[in-house]
């Protein structure tokens, strides 16, 4: 229905949409997530031509929407676009802010017109307010009343703007409501929302943006329960992160034992959690650098691009973990805790259950914090 090809925006040297691709099927409902700033707004208003795109194409129903000898209106009626500021036609009553554009841009009769916005606020359980102003109504009804005015333009996509962010959380589910009961009748709808719940059980396919680009993308379990990604991850899960890197052993400890402390503070984590992360990283350091055949070990971590110290809270499943990672001439001596007296690795499997990966040239430790 819509395919997205290397659509790139520039807003005066800031590069907002990076040679975005993307193909838009029929009947999909597809949830836009990201950090705010990647660029999803701008990604809507684009497919709709509310802003231009420095290059690219868009192309709907095989026409490209962006040459410039194509009718952009027409193109634009086939989608509605639900901001997350209702915007309304605040001196038009509910039924006129429903009836003034089929009226006008589908030479609708009025009659015809009526009625059918009679039946779409039946739809969106507003039929007793159709002689009422947008100002008399809560933020909840305004955005029904949104959506309503969109399917009154017939659209066959809706894009929906982060519908729901403006609202009173107890006015949430009443909008949810509506865009769940037009996804029952298949409407195709790219919706950029915060509410993680709903996309994961609305959505068919879900794109991850960063850096104006899509830089994960999948079906809803793929997304929320298996990222694969690096910065979906931290998204999903909501991670905090503090790195550290180490390049000699004469490293200084206490700078790096502070700034543990400040992390720990800043994410309002308990004494019991920052010591363990303390004793974590102590029994680490203590297994790279000092035990065993020590400069051997200390020539591996100098010689190869330094050690890696990671230490992230996921606010989400609460889980705390320290990863150290270094090159993978490593690996034998991160093993070889036999030739050492095993206190450290003790004291490590006591606390914390561990795992090691290799990708590429670099190994990396995983403690995870019980
Ligand atoms: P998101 O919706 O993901 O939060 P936006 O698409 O709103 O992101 O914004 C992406 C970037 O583009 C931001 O850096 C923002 O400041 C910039 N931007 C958005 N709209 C404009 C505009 N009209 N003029 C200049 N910069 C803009
Ligand atoms: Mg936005």
């Amino acid at each position: 229905m819509i395919t997205v090809e290397n659509l790139t925006k520039y807003f005066g040297n800031n590069l907002v949409l990076n040679n975005l691709n993307t193909v838009i099927n029929k009947g999909e409902i597809i949830s836009i997530i990201g950090p705010s700033g990647s660029g999803k707004s701008t990604f809507l208003r684009c497919l709709n031509l509310l802003e231009e795109p420095t290059s690219g194409k868009i192309i709907i129903d095989g026409v490209n929407i962006l040459d410039k000898k194509n009718n952009p209106n027409r193109l634009r009626q086939k989608m509605g676009m639900v901001f997350q500021s209702f915007n309304l036609f605040d001196h038009l009553t509910v039924l006129g802010n429903l009836t003034i554009g089929p009226v006008k841009l589908l030479k609708m009769s009025e009659t015809e017109a009526k009625a059918q916005g009679r039946d779409l606020l039946n739809m969106v359980g507003l039929a007793y307010k159709e002689n009422s102003f947008p100002a008399e109504l809560s933020g909840g009804q305004q955005q029904r009343v949104a959506i309503a005015r969109c399917l009154s333009m017939h659209p066959e996509i809706i894009l929906f703007d982060e519908p729901t962010s403006a609202l009173d959380p107890t006015m949430v589910s009443e909008v949810l409501g509506v865009i769940r009961r037009l996804a029952s009748d298949g409407m195709t709808m790219a919706i950029v929302t915060h509410e993680m719940n709903f996309a994961k059980d609305v959505s068919t396919r879900v794109l991850y943006m960063d850096e104006g680009r899509i830089y994960e993308e999948g079906t809803p379990s793929e997304i929320f329960d298996k990222p694969q990604k690096e910065k979906t991850r931290e998204f999903i899960y909501r991670i905090r992160s503090f790195n550290y890197h180490i390049n000699d052993k004469n490293f200084d400890l206490f700078d790096l034992k502070s700034g543990i402390e400040r992390f720990c503070t800043k994410h309002f984590l308990d004494s019991r959690s920052t010591l363990r992360i303390q004793l974590v990283v102590e029994e680490l350091l203590q297994l790279c650098f000092f035990e065993g055949d020590r400069d051997k070990r200390n020539h591996h971590i100098e010689d190869n691009g330094g050690l890696n110290i990671c230490i992230s809270y996921s606010e989400k499943n609460n889980e705390l973990s320290v990863e150290f990672s270094a090159h993978k001439s490593l690996v034998t001596i991160l093993n070889q805790v036999e030739n050492t007296d095993g206190i450290s690795i003790n004291i490590l499997k006591g606390i914390a259950y561990l795992s090691e990966t290799i990708t590429d040239d670099r190994i990396t430790l995983r403690a995870v914090i019980s």
